[in-house]
């Protein structure tokens, strides 16, 4: 941009093109405006910067409608200013208990129309106010560019808001530039490899399981009657939560044991209790009751009732493959664990 920032009017002379508004303090006796700001306001309000020779030098001072009081960061000068010198009188000087205040008089104004916006909303903002001036033919153009490096700098202000910590490489990166909101690096990829590795080694390990296949029907069949079932508290009904899939855990791990100590399925009632935490601070303990005779006719009910049962069961087939399956039998090894 070839903006003469160093150019100055030979002097301020004494006209006004801009009309002052009605409400707009009168002109003193040979002050003129150098520039105005126009703030796109219901009432499209006007702060007037004005000049006025008085004592050998200028005198500056900055008028709204409404006697607001601003602070100028110069307040006279030998010869009229340069562009710079004024950017420099509009960039540095405030409102006075403007909570914006710091950021000049037409940034300040940008602040405050953008405030808590997005960055949708950085245009708008830019266009809230605007300057013009008779004297400076090319302060509106700076400002332009002014505003543009505003919107960048606040979009670049947004995105270090929303750095996050890649937890594979450790490196900052911003959510959103992201398809799935998770750093695509290496490491990130390395571990999802990893991951895939040993979900195929432990489907396999299942597969191997004697009996795999009527498990798998159980466990479909358990889950579709009671996945989303509302658990009875111990020693207290109807508590709102849904862990079901908290109890699969230790049904799945009777099936298993008693498929070890029997050879065959489970037959008759299974009792289970299990934990559910509903928060870091608390954690409950519940019991469900598995009546394995039945489970089968009663799975096949609800599924007509509920056709989301297909969604449970697809939780079901990707719990198996997400994460652990029941431990094997290890012979020679009781359950001793505790
Ligand atoms: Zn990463």
């Amino acid at each position: 941009m070839s903006i003469d920032l160093n150019w100055r009017p030979t002097s301020y002379s004494d006209f006004n093109r801009l009309p002052a508004s009605v409400y707009l303090p009168d002109y003193l006796p040979g002050e003129v405006e150098i520039a105005r700001i126009m703030i796109e306001s219901i009432l499209e309000d006007i702060i007037s910067i004005r000049a006025r020779w008085r004592s050998g030098r200028y005198r500056y001072r900055v008028v709204d409608e409404h006697g607001v009081w601003v602070e100028l960061c110069r307040k006279s000068s030998m010869k009229p200013l340069t562009l710079g010198q004024l950017i420099d009188l509009i960039q540095g000087s405030n409102q006075v208990g403007d909570p914006y205040a710091g950021n000049g008089l037409l940034e300040g104004l940008w602040n405050c129309s953008w405030s808590e916006g997005g960055s949708s909303e950085l245009e708008d903002a830019v266009n809230f106010a605007h300057v013009k001036s008779d004297y400076y033919s090319e302060l509106s153009a700076w400002y332009q560019e002014r505003g543009r490096q505003w919107r960048i700098e606040r979009v670049q202000a947004l995105q270090r808001e929303r750095m996050e910590e890649c937890s594979y490489c450790e490196k900052e990166y911003d959510p959103e530039s992201q398809d799935t909101y998770m750093h695509d690096c290496e490491e990130e990829r390395a571990y999802n490899r990893e991951m895939q590795v040993q979900r195929k080694q432990r489907k396999e390990a299942w597969h191997a399981y004697p009996l795999t296949s009527e498990i798998q029907e159980v466990f479909d069949d358990w889950w579709t009657a009671h996945g989303s079932e509302r658990m009875s508290e111990t020693g207290e009904r109807g508590d709102f939560a849904f862990p079901g899939n908290h109890a699969f855990r230790p049904v799945a791990q009777h099936i298993i044991d008693t498929i070890r100590s029997t050879g065959s399925m489970p037959s008759g009632f299974f009792t289970a209790e299990f934990l559910f935490r509903h928060s870091y601070l608390r954690a409950r303990r519940y019991t469900t009751q598995v009546d394995f005779a039945t489970l089968a006719d009663k799975a096949n009910v609800i599924r007509k009732q509920y056709p989301d049962a297909e969604w449970w069961m697809m939780d079901v087939a990707s719990y198996f493959e997400d994460d652990d399956p029941p431990a094997l039998p290890e012979s020679g090894k009781g359950d001793n664990s505790d």
